[in-house]
């Protein structure tokens, strides 16, 4: 712990925005303060950047998309170039680790062993696909041949949250860059620091000037100067969904740019009485739900027991909790850490008690913790008698508060957990293959884990259903997003 704390101190924060290649304070001079929800201490000052800035950044993409000396280059040495890109951030592990860490309050023991490597490894991954997607020909005849290709489609705006920064940062450059755009990224606020770090590791692996560009600055000011602006091509979304849907109304108020976006969760779980394995059942619901402090947009926040099993469902998962007992990020034993700043803390802790006012029954937490350390912790909590349509069973919290349903006919569970304005994500467990596959189907949800939760490959695309977003991220099925089909049509 010593030692993380030790590399923390001495760690060079660096806020300026990343333009054209070069790192730049706003033209404003405005800056924000990047307080850390470790301790509360100032990690530093960052570029606040406006709709000059964001100006800045188009033109320095556009121009570089123009020349092409992105896009125009052998696909073999964009290939190379993305590789290396994932080997240095690898290379640089630890610190990126840190200011993960440091910037939003995950446990560092989880910033080194799941978001870098994962986020390395999507830009690998689609590094690697460069020269194996092929166009195609279409039947046409003898008399003429048509061809379909994929083109990139200019300048990319990527706007994405806090709560995995490097890793959702890393799901739209991975296929933008791999596609041959030029990309504008806006990290959130809260936690902006690995992605002005990822832009100068892109540099450092060859990435030319302007392609790789990162304005960060508020929603309603960077932002929405994106989501406007008449030269940006595309914009890829992961945030809210609230925000999401002034996304689309921005891109249909301006340029009718392509837009697409992954937005909130309220994930139901669903464990049947004849589940293969109730323990692996009990560990998955708890460490899902209080992984990344809650704050994941596929989080298991709804659990559905049978009412057979939930006496002895809710004993083993009370006898787990006291293990996330949130600790200090930058001990390497924690696993759940800080909330991510203190207006999300107030959010968490106002459904807390809107869950305690609705009737539902506290089993565990429901309080802050950490009080004298100066951020901000919250006890894994769990609500016992939750009933769907209260408050906290409907609306996201994006924290560590689980919300325990009970059931005895499948079927009604299915319908409850669809009863919700969202489809992101859901779990079920059963032993009934039948079963499986009928509830499966049956789920309004983008992904749906059987016997099992939290599954994660870069190979399957991510994205829900209903106001959890009309876009997939991860996958070869996220090229579609950033790439034109053009037709050619060629008279023989
Ligand atoms: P948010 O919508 O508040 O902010 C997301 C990003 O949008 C930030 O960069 C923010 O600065 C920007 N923004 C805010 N207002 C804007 C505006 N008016 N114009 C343009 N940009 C604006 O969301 P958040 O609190 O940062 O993130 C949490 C949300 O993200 C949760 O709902 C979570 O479920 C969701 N999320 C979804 C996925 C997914 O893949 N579906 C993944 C991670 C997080």
């Amino acid at each position: 712990m010593a030692l993380w704390h030790e590399r923390a101190e001495a760690l060079k924060i660096d806020g300026r925005a990343f333009i054209g290649g070069r790192r730049v304070w706003a033209q404003s001079e405005q800056q924000f303060e990047d307080i850390s929800p470790v301790d509360g201490r100032r990690l530093g000052m960052v570029a606040r950047c406006g709709a000059q800035d964001v100006d800045a950044a188009v033109a320095a993409a556009r121009a570089a998309f123009e020349d092409r000396r992105w896009a125009g280059m052998p696909p073999a040495s964009r290939k190379r170039t993305l590789i290396k890109f994932a080997e240095l951030m690898m290379k640089h592990g630890e610190e990126l680790a840190l200011l993960e860490t440091l910037d939003m309050g995950k446990p560092i023991k989880y910033s080194q062993s799941i978001d870098v490597p994962l986020a390395a490894n999507c830009i690998r991954w689609y590094g690697e696909a460069i020269d194996k997607v092929y166009g195609e020909i279409a039947p046409t005849g003898d008399s003429s041949l048509a061809l379909i290709t994929r083109e990139p489609v200019g300048v990319v705006a990527a706007i994405v949250p806090w709560n995995y920064p490097m890793l959702m940062a890393a799901w739209k450059i991975g296929p933008a860059l791999a596609a041959g755009n030029s990309l504008v990224l806006k990290p959130s606020e809260k936690s902006p620091l690995t992605a002005l770090r990822l832009a100068e590791i892109a540099m450092e692996a060859g990435l030319p000037d302007g392609v790789f560009n990162v304005v960060p600055g508020y929603g309603n000011e960077a932002g929405s100067a994106l989501g406007m602006h008449m030269d940006v091509d595309a914009i890829g979304f992961t945030g809210s969904t609230r925000t999401g849907k002034l996304i689309l109304q921005m891109a249909g108020q301006s340029n009718l740019k392509r837009a697409w976006t992954e937005l909130g969760g309220k994930s139901a779980n669903i464990v049947c009485a004849d589940c293969p394995d109730l323990d692996a059942a009990v560990s998955a619901a708890v460490g899902s739900i209080y992984f990344n402090q809650g704050e994941s947009c596929n989080a298991p926040s709804r659990l559905f027991v049978e009412e057979s099993i939930r006496e002895e469902f809710l004993e083993k998962a009370l006898a787990l909790i006291p293990r996330y007992a949130p600790g200090d990020p930058l001990d390497e034993a924690t696993i759940m850490g800080a909330i991510v700043d203190e207006t999300q803390m107030k959010t968490v802790m106002s459904y807390i008690q809107a869950g305690k006012d609705g009737g539902a029954t506290v089993l565990a937490g429901g309080e802050a913790a950490r009080l004298g350390s100066g951020g901000y912790y919250v006890a894994p909590t769990l609500f016992d008698k939750v009933d769907n349509s209260m408050k906290i069973a409907q609306e996201e919290i994006f924290g560590p508060v689980l919300s325990v349903l009970s059931f005895t006919d499948v079927n009604e569970a299915v319908k409850q957990a669809n009863a919700t304005p969202y489809g992101l994500a859901a779990g079920l467990w059963t032993s009934d293959i039948s079963k499986a596959i009928k509830v499966s189907r049956a789920l309004r949800a983008g992904t749906v884990h059987v016997n099992q939760y939290d599954s994660d490959d870069i190979t399957v695309p991510f994205g829900g259903y209903k106001q959890s977003g009309n876009g997939r991220d991860k996958s070869l099925h996220a090229f579609d997003k950033y790439t034109e089909l053009k037709t050619t049509w060629i008279q023989i």
